[in-house]
């Protein structure tokens, strides 16, 4: 079988590379970031056949139910540095069990990285279909973020679900949020297929008839320990209808629910006081060519003084000075695991982007004068950065953090901007970097071999805090790198696209995600820590006030520190003004989930709802003592009878509620 060339939806690269706050404009959502390598096809491959519907392919460890000429095939796609890898050749013959009620085979697969991927096929006596479970261990010394997904070729893009049918626009991706089974259709005669899964699934976008369908984790990126595992569990079955896919769902009881490793986090120290408030602002803007028209007094004034503290991309003295003067906090942008070789930069035909020139030191850290810093890839040569694959910048390389000079180079960027006042610096891409193969193609050594090349990268992260700090704890390091071992190293973690990419007006994540990450990184606010929480507004259109709401409503529920990047502001200043300078009071209780689905949590100021789901919900909202409410959006007065207040809260919405 040969994969078609598919887009991916969300790659850990993704989530770190749309980061590049500075290249606004040409920023790359996650969809694009990379593709998959067509899977390398091997027709000879031994074929182990459970029953009459369910065969696994050895070598690739391809499932594949089939029924009356129907087929599907599964494959797990595994993320390795740039791109993906498939389980190739078995470390042994298959492990097969059969007892009355099951038959099971089990294949083991060494995966790049000191990886094992373990895949266990089940079948059921008198249940058609196969229960499927891939595991991906962690075998190396160190931490892994971990991503992988299983994937299969979507005919249409229908699926039925307990809520009832979803025609997916065929040119969007689709999520689906998580429920007990899901009919997905195949072809336009009605066939099609149970799936009992807990995880995510969705549909890729395509021009074509056929897309890529997948399912993934919950909590997609997960930091796996040594020894520690990346599970993703599921059944499915060829059943004639929607009605035999929910029984199918219901008899799949042996379903390994998906495993997330209960990672002991250490929180580190709190951040100061200033910088946890409930927003702050992502202000990327240059300094050289339009100074006056970004970084006016007129602007501070105006527009920059509603947020309590700001990140700046390469603010320099004079834009410090002023914010100074207006007692705002300012912040610079730093990115290590990519720099610039400005010469095959220019030579490739591209131009020096300004942020590089205004970047303090950029001479020092310019990759032209230190090719001995360059990350080697799998081939031997020098690894271009995807990003700069991606926008054209052939001078964008990737690092190898094992190089003392690129350390030291490091530390004193970061010197020199604590010594010129900055409150904090904000670190890019703070997530795990590629691996440097430099001493394999006898380029450069590494004088610790045993350690990863993202070993050494967060070796850096740990210094870039521990040298912060000597210029006082109240100056900050933002990472922009949602990890659990980000937070003893950072004041602030920046979850990026969070809910909303840019420009887009699709839900990055399903609302099952979002309650489970609120929750997770709710103890970290909990422990002192900010959680910054960028989402974008999606297209600049009439929605754009509606998605922002959402976003910053779901900030409220569990104590994020919220920022847009200033886009409400492009779209309608005076609303997002309005938006911006809001301040609700500290919560008056934690967020609690009511009726039909909605969230609520109470402040001195404001009642905030949240309606996750895709349908409106009506709610009776108990507001003792109160007779009328207004709406924060849109000034509509709500009347209520005996302290209760019957409202409906509109699908995907946030609602501030507030004394008229
Ligand atoms: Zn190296």
């Amino acid at each position: 079988m040969k994969m078609k060339k598919y887009i991916l939806l969300v790659g850990l690269l993704g989530a770190a590379l749309s980061a590049y706050p500075f290249f606004k404009g040409r920023l790359i959502a996650a969809e694009e970031v990379t593709k998959l390598p067509d899977k390398p096809s091997s027709p000879k491959s031994e074929v182990i056949r459970l029953d009459a519907q369910v065969s696994v392919q050895v070598d690739g460890g391809v499932v594949e139910i089939q029924n009356d000429g129907r087929k599907q095939s599964f494959t797990a796609n595994i993320h390795y540095n740039d791109t993906y890898v498939f389980p190739e050749k078995p470390l042994g013959p298959p492990e097969t069990f059969q007892s009355a009620d099951t038959n099971e085979v089990t294949l083991r697969y060494g995966i790049p990285g000191e990886r094992q991927f373990t895949l266990k096929v089940v079948t059921l006596n008198g249940t058609p279909g196969a229960i499927v479970t891939g595991t991906l261990e962690n075998l190396g010394k160190s931490n892994r973020v971990e991503y992988y997904f299983w994937s299969w070729d979507s005919t249409t893009p229908d699926i039925v679900t307990p809520n009832g049918k979803k025609s997916a626009n065929p040119k969007e991706w689709s999520v689906f949020e998580p429920t007990p089974w899901k009919y997905v259709m195949e072809g336009n005669d009605g066939a099609g297929w149970a799936l009992a899964t807990e995880c995510v699934v969705g549909r890729g976008a395509t021009e074509s008839a056929t897309a890529m369908g997948y399912l993934h984790q919950l909590d997609r990126f997960q930091e796996i320990a040594p020894g520690g595992k990346y599970t993703l569990s599921f059944a499915a079955a060829w059943v004639p209808d929607a009605k035999s896919a929910e029984g199918f769902g219901n008899t799949i009881n042996r379903l390994q629910k998906g495993e997330m490793v209960e990672v002991k986090v250490d929180y580190g120290k709190a951040a100061p006081d200033w910088a946890r408030t409930p927003l702050a602002g992502g202000y990327y803007r240059p300094c050289t060519g339009d100074f006056e028209k970004y970084w006016a007094d007129e602007v501070i004034q105006k527009q920059l003084k509603t947020w309590p503290w700001i990140i700046g991309s390469t603010p320099g003295p004079e834009v410090l000075k002023r914010m100074q003067a207006a007692g705002i906090p300012l912040l610079h942008y730093v990115v290590f695991t990519e720099l610039l070789d400005t010469v095959a930069q220019v030579k490739g035909g591209s131009k020096v982007y300004p942020e590089w020139y205004e970047s303090v030191l950029n001479e020092e850290r310019d990759l032209a004068k230190h090719p001995d810093w360059i990350s080697i890839d799998e081939a031997g040569k020098r690894r271009r950065a995807l990003f700069g694959l991606m926008n054209n910048h052939p001078g964008l390389l990737n690092t190898c953090f094992h190089q003392k000079g690129l350390m030291q180079a490091i530390e004193k960027q970061v010197r020199t901007l604590m010594e010129r006042g900055y409150n904090g610096v904000f670190v890019d891409l703070a997530f795990s970097t590629p691996e440097c193969y430099g001493p394999k193609f006898g380029i450069h050594e590494h004088a610790e071999p045993n350690k990863t090349n993202t070993d050494k990268y967060m070796e850096a992260l740990d210094m870039i805090y521990r040298v912060v700090k000597e210029y006082g704890q109240d100056r900050i390091v933002v990472l922009n790198g949602a990890l659990d071992s980000n937070w003893k190293r950072a004041d602030a973690v920046m979850w990026e696209s969070a809910i909303y990419e840019p420009g887009k007006a699709q839900q990055v994540q399903t609302k099952a995600e979002l309650i489970a990450r609120g929750k997770k990184y709710a103890k970290a606010v909990a422990a002192g820590k900010v959680l910054l929480q960028l989402s974008f507004c999606g297209p600049k259109d009439k929605e754009a006030w509606h998605r922002s709401l959402y976003s910053y409503c779901y900030a409220r529920l569990f104590g994020f520190t919220w920022s847009d990047y200033n886009e409400m502001y492009e779209v309608d200043p005076e609303k997002a003004l309005r938006l911006y300078s809001l301040r609700l009071g500290e919560p008056l209780a934690e967020a609690v989930e009511i009726e039909g689905g909605v969230w609520r949590r109470d402040f001195p100021r404001a009642v905030v709802l949240w309606n996750g789901d895709d349908k409106p919900a009506g709610v009776n909202l108990a507001a003792p003592g109160k007779t009328e409410l207004r709406n924060f959006a849109d000034a509509a007065i709500f009347t209520g009878k005996d302290g209760v207040f019957n409202l409906t809260v509109p699908a995907h919405s946030g609602m501030i509620l507030q004394d008229p």
